[in-house]
């Protein structure tokens, strides 16, 4: 990291601070030569492998515009699909590979999706996943309700 001000190509980081999300680093540094101090904030690259084999850098706007189409008449607003396409950027950076499949972040994006909107999720699910008949949708509706079944009732968290 070249110093801001002089050019020095050396740096001492003097303080490191994970961002809120968990997803970068901010570090503060000094360099030795001017004795200026900056920051640096720093991101694991994050690739996707598209089906065609092109490699493109992960995006949160593609998972979003991915799922608004799914949500399309329903109560979500932009908020939502902005805390949904974080949760699933999360979820993949977790596996700590530095390349993953666009296979990888559909399957990724269907369990915030489902907490988020079960209508939408259906809609998601039946594209992603290429349901081809009514018993698949049947399955996926019996396993929602399945679901609702197992929650406890009466005994809901505030929040919820
Ligand atoms: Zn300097």
């Amino acid at each position: 990291m070249h110093c801001p001000f002089c050019r020095n190509p050396d740096s001492r980081v003097i303080d490191s601070r994970t961002s809120d999300d968990g997803l970068s680093i901010r570090r503060r540094r000094q360099c030795p030569q001017c004795g200026k101090r900056f920051s640096t904030i720093e991101t694991s690259s994050l690739n996707v492998i598209k089906r065609s084999g092109a490699v493109e850098p992960f995006s949160r706007d593609k998972v979003m515009a991915g799922v608004r189409k799914a949500c399309q008449g329903r109560p979500v607003t932009d908020a939502d699909l902005a805390l949904l396409a974080q949760k699933v950027e999360e979820a993949v950076r977790q596996t700590g590979l530095s390349q993953i499949d666009a296979n990888e972040i559909g399957l990724a994006t269907l369990g915030p999706l489902r907490e988020l909107d079960e209508v939408a999720y259906l809609r998601y699910a039946s594209v992603y996943q290429a349901f081809e008949s009514l018993e698949d949708f049947e399955a996926a509706i019996a396993d929602l309700r399945a679901d609702h079944a197992g929650r406890p009732g009466g005994d809901v968290p505030a929040e919820a």
